[in-house]
């Protein structure tokens, strides 16, 4: 084995398409029992940033969707075939616990579906586990004394579940914005509060996914001026958000300074009731199974040179988010750092290319 891909989604999958281009022998390890990353788990009314021509992996571009951008489900599909395509040989489910360093590159451990604990070696490691398992929650005062609801966005199916309730979405980025609209446009949510730090910050309506991949892609070629993403805004005006921002539906309270048995106190003291608690609130990369590294950190994050991380040779980051590459963590994205990782990976085995373009 050269390389173990720990994580099926789709920087796992990207890693892969490179690796079997490249003639490098590979496994991917998997801890989900079905093809599709985080794409399986998120919410029903979610819809892609981009149209399905620039949401898609290196090699084959994503079939094109019916009425609009494509739902997760499109997604979902899109990376089985991709994985049937490319014949990538993925295993699943394994659930990684460890990786070691040993003579000669890496040890990998595991836990198969029949629970049995498996390790494989190899001089190569790309990690591409995302976000997904790891939901974030701040800190507030009275968190544990609220006797509704909580949960975080990452649980978040649909509307049905919050009928009859008043429910308060924390969190000014993509996931509080379209949750928020999704339960403001229906009509069974009887009210929705809507709490942000800042004031939430929309780009142009007419900007979306696309213009932000070309601006990542302007920062990677280190082009004047180019200011990234957040120089524009936060919040893409997907057309539920901006149905629910236009007709007044959508509107932003400050944060709270603690919550109570049935609600929320303001600073002025002003204080709301409600009944479910939705944390739109991010995530932290999973990286557990990297933990006896010891790995080199810096604002939090491990630090790396692209994918490549800093100080252990034959690691790699894949995914995850600009840390590690900007647009990593974005399907039309993160094929550069997969390429990225491969391309360094076949210098320091000596072996294998990734053909030009
Ligand atoms: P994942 O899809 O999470 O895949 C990681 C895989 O690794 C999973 O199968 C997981 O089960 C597995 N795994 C985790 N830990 C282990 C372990 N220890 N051992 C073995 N396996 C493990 N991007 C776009 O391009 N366009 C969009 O419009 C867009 N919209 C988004 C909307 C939302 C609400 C969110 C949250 C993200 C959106 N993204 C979008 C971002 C991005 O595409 C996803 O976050 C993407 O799923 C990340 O892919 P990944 O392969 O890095 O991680």
């Amino acid at each position: 084995m050269d390389v173990v891909v720990i994580g099926g989604g789709q920087a796992g999958l990207a890693a892969a398409f490179y690796l079997r281009r490249a003639g490098l022998e590979y496994v991917v390890l998997d801890d989900a029992p079905e093809p599709g990353g985080a794409w399986t788990h998120t919410w029903e009314s979610l819809r892609l940033f981009s149209p399905a021509e620039f949401s898609s992996l290196p090699g084959w571009q994503m079939p094109p969707s019916r009425g609009g951008n494509p739902d997760a489900a499109h997604v979902v599909d899109y990376l089985r075939r991709y994985e049937e395509r490319y014949e990538i040989p993925v295993e699943r489910p394994v659930h990684v616990t460890e990786v070691r360093q040993a003579a000669g590159g890496f040890v990998v451990v595991g836990v198969d579906g029949a629970h049995e604990t498996r390790t494989w070696r190899a001089p190569v490691v790309v990690s591409a586990t995302g976000t997904w398992s790891r939901p974030f929650v701040p800190a507030i005062d009275g968190r544990s004394t609220f006797l509704g609801r909580q949960l975080h966005c990452s649980r978040y199916v649909s509307p049905a579940a919050h009928e009859g309730r008043r429910v308060m979405v924390v969190g000014g980025a993509n996931s509080g914005a379209q949750i928020a609209a999704d339960l403001a446009l229906d009509p069974a949510v009887p009210e929705i509060l809507w709490c942000t730090l800042d004031e939430p910050r929309y780009l142009p309506d007419d900007v979306d996914g696309r213009e932000l991949f070309r601006l990542a892609s302007a920062r990677v070629r280190g082009e004047e001026g180019a200011r990234g993403v957040g120089g524009l805004g936060d919040i893409v005006v997907v057309p539920p958000v901006r149905e629910a921002r236009d007709t007044g539906a959508l509107r932003r309270l400050p944060m709270p300074q603690r919550l109570t048995r049935t609600g929320a106190v303001w600073a002025d003291g002003t204080t709301r009731e409600f009944d479910d608690l939705v944390w739109c609130t991010g995530f932290r990369p999973a990286l557990r199974h990297l933990d006896g590294l010891d790995l080199p950190r810096e604002s939090g994050h491990v630090v790396t040179d692209g994918p490549r991380v800093e100080g252990v040779p034959g690691l790699y980051l894949v995914g995850y988010g600009d840390w590690a590459g900007p647009a990593s963590a974005t399907l039309i994205g993160v094929g550069q750092w997969a390429r990225a990782a491969v391309d360094d990976a076949c210098a320091l085995l000596g072996r294998g290319t990734v053909r030009r373009r």
